[in-house]
């Protein structure tokens, strides 16, 4: 058959919108995707006679499958881009993975705030407007010890509003050792010339002496800021101020003193084995006037950032017209509402919450897990190829928090025969649920620290998945 005959081969666009099958397709997938999707994969078809290099047989044989493609495409095309994956990697708060997560409790409270009306903005009491920063200040005071509080978008907003409210157009001191940057360009310098701070650094990288901020304070100073170096240590010959040290100098030339803490721990962690961060009550104690921290981070809440301290600030703050630009949504307020009342009882907190549940797990129930999964994927994927291992290995906390900190951990480790690890990954990834995890010296590792007993499934069928596409891939 020539080029021209192959072509009439090829049904019409209103005979596939006839077929049964793409019916069926078009009860749950909008009609515009179906449609889409038909004239994709005839014009492939179309494409390959056009080159020439198809043969009579194969034609037949895309067309045979065309109801097939067509249902693979529309489904791929009618995915959402947001997805929800398989955290395997062990690093707890991982920001590319959208950092903490909240239980279904929180979900529920999500759900009936934002699918009903809410006192968002009233006062039941006065039946008038109110405040939707009224909902957590008195919970945030009582946790951690502050005066007043508030809650914005984020850590970063709320860096740019305390200082924009209480040093715009004038001097803050701050040490060179905590000029840091976060990823995703939240660099302390941009953010305070962003708003309107003057940033005077002193001292050097490795060292900054309580002298250095003495020097530099003169009647443009407006604030002094301690950064918490979240995400790096300087290591060796170093010495930096406290908030503590800074409360004297603060106190001698009357100066607030502003502290962006980045994570917000607000229990002691080194109970439970982990390196001790101070937390948010601690740096109040010392005399910090405000405090700033992200509400995703160890704090195990939504995105947010959290600023409490002295009223006086906060109520500044609120009337500063940044915050209308920074301000949280009632998703956020409902979620976080539920995170700190947590924080109530800490043996609540570190049930309940993920983040914390998953960092203070102790190592027999990771282990455990472990030889569960293990049982589970040999049960169902028997295979001289693949094998299956339990490793000691490491977690993360993530989020740049805690940076040196190891978890021993128990990991799956998965190495193959003769086939890809790398392409293996890939299709870990690619799976309807993608599975990531982290591929080392050849081998794939899924720590169980970050993977729930109610994601097995899932795990196992993305195993078994990956396995068969690999051995195509080498066909
Ligand atoms: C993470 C972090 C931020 C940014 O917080 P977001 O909530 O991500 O905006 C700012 N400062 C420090 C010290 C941090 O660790």
């Amino acid at each position: 058959m020539n080029n021209r005959n192959l072509f009439t081969l090829i049904p019409k666009v209103d005979e596939l919108l006839d077929k049964e099958n793409i019916k069926k397709l078009m009860e749950f997938i909008p009609r515009k995707i179906v449609l889409d999707s038909i004239r994709l994969e005839i014009d492939q078809i179309r494409e390959k006679i056009k080159k020439g290099n198809i043969t009579e047989e194969e034609v037949l044989e895309s067309i045979n499958s065309l109801e097939g493609s067509i249902e693979k495409t529309a489904r791929d095309k009618n995915a959402y881009k947001l997805r929800r994956v398989v955290n395997a990697t062990g690093v707890v708060i991982h920001t590319n993975l959208g950092r903490s997560l909240i239980n279904m409790k929180t979900m529920d409270s999500i759900s009936e705030i934002a699918s009903n009306y809410s006192n968002l903005e009233y006062d039941l009491d006065r039946g008038a407007r109110g405040s939707r920063y009224s909902h957590l200040e008195e919970i945030v005071c009582e946790i951690t010890g502050g005066e007043g509080a508030m809650v914005v978008n984020n850590n970063a907003a709320a860096v740019m509003l305390a200082l924009s409210t209480m040093a715009k157009d004038k001097e803050v001191i701050v040490s060179r050792g905590e000029l840091i940057e976060i990823g995703g360009s939240f660099r302390i310098p941009d953010v305070m010339e962003q708003s309107g701070a003057k940033l005077v650094a002193v001292g050097t990288t490795n060292k900054t002496h309580l002298r250095d901020y003495e020097r530099a304070i003169n009647e443009e100073t407006a604030a002094l800021l301690k950064v918490h170096t979240s995400n790096y240590r300087i290591l060796g010959f170093t010495s930096s101020v406290d908030s503590e040290e800074l409360f004297q100098l603060k106190e001698k030339y009357n100066l607030p003193l502003i502290e962006d803490l980045g994570s917000g721990v607000l229990i002691d962690l080194s109970k439970y084995g982990i390196e001790y961060e101070p937390t948010v009550q601690d740096s109040l104690n010392k005399g910090v006037d405000i405090v700033t921290f992200s509400g995703d981070k160890l704090l195990g809440g939504p995105q947010a950032g959290i600023i409490v301290g002295k009223k006086e600030y906060i109520e500044e703050m609120k009337r500063n017209p940044l915050t209308r630009a920074f301000r949280v949504d009632k998703f956020t307020i409902a979620a976080l509402e539920v995170t700190l009342r947590y924080y109530l009882d800490e043996n609540i907190a570190t049930r309940e919450i993920p983040t914390l549940n998953m960092l203070t797990m102790p190592l027999e129930e990771i282990k455990n897990k472990a030889l569960k999964l293990k049982r589970r994927i040999n049960r169902r994927i028997k295979d001289n190829s693949f094998l299956v291992d339990i490793e000691d290995s490491f977690s993360e906390v993530g989020g740049g928090s805690l940076p040196l900190e190891k978890l021993a951990s128990k990991s799956i480790a998965i190495s193959l025969k003769d086939l890809s690890t790398q392409e293996f990954e890939n299709n870990l990834r690619e799976y309807t649920i993608p599975i990531i995890t982290r591929l080392y010296k050849d081998k794939i590792y899924l720590d169980l620290r970050t993977v729930r007993e109610d994601e097995f499934n899932i795990v196992v069928e993305g195993l078994e998945y990956a396995l068969k596409k690999v051995k195509e891939y080498k066909q």
